[in-house]
């Protein structure tokens, strides 16, 4: 009989599981036991090279994560290429995309998913992952995305739009992966982003906070439509010397905004 001031479900207290260890812990870990494996790896271990920029504007490949995770603070997500299956219709959005190879022995389910990883200071990457299980994929789309990250030029190129800051992109600009087409064109601060749902992972993960967008072609393939927002990210590396232009044009820009103002505050 169980006592009267006892709640006779209450278990005995033996194990209590430990917290779960957050990424920024996991990330410790890592870097803790790691043991680099190319030159580029040594010297980021040894602090030699403190910045990805001075990497990534050398040309050098990045072989190793581990790289991106000791001179970047990144975070990842998941981009939703696949689709659920079975009872009331399936179909819905999902992380993974699950394919099946049939055997003699049965049917050999295989996953796999597109990572997204970025700082949200102008340097972002994507990867994709294939396994057997759900997690190994994922870990390894993370991993791959880590080491295609490469770097954005951001600014504010909105007509309507008189702030230094670097919330939009610098130019409009279109990417193409199969058939579909994706523009992106500078807003103002304030306007967020205007784009689909999956490729707002992106420019968040990017830096770029107010952007309007069209596109064109079969946009209902998120693969292709992540691609071509990467695509066209990848065109605002334009070189130093257009970079000087832009900059000048911009400041000009400005300098026209305020002459505007001027002369409506006289009128
Ligand atoms: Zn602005």
């Amino acid at each position: 009989m169980p006592k009267p001031n006892e709640s006779p479900r209450k278990r005995p207290n033996t194990f209590r599981r430990p917290p779960r260890e957050t990424e920024a812990e996991k990330t410790e870990r890592i870097l803790a036991n790691w043991k680099p494996k190319t030159k580029l790896g040594e010297e980021v271990r040894k602090g030699t090279v403190k910045n990805i920029d001075e990497i990534l504007d050398s040309g050098k490949k990045i072989l190793e994560s581990e790289i991106v995770d000791k001179l970047l603070k990144v975070r990842s997500d998941l981009i939703s290429i696949g689709q659920s299956k079975g009872k009331f219709g399936g179909g819905k959005r999902r992380a993974w995309r699950q394919t099946q190879r049939k055997t003699k022995e049965g049917n050999v389910p295989t996953f796999s998913t597109m990572a997204v990883v970025g700082d949200e200071k102008g340097h972002v990457g994507i990867g994709t992952g294939q396994s057997k299980e759900t997690l190994p994929a994922r870990d390894k789309a993370v991993r791959k995305a880590k080491l295609n990250i490469f770097k954005i030029n951001r600014a504010c190129a909105a007509f309507d739009c008189s702030c230094s800051e670097l919330h939009s992109i610098p130019f409009k600009i279109t990417g193409k992966s199969g058939s579909v087409k994706l523009t992106l064109i500078p807003a103002p601060q304030g306007t967020g982003l205007v784009v689909a749902n999956e490729l707002k992972k992106v420019l968040k993960l990017a830096g770029i906070k107010d952007v309007y967008s069209q596109s064109f072609g079969k946009k209902r393939t998120t693969f292709n439509l992540i691609k071509a927002c990467i695509d066209a990210l990848q065109k605002t590396n334009v070189g130093d010397k257009k970079w000087k232009q832009i900059g000048n044009f911009h400041s000009s820009k400005l300098n026209r905004s305020v002459n505007l103002n001027d002369s409506s505050n006289k009128n």
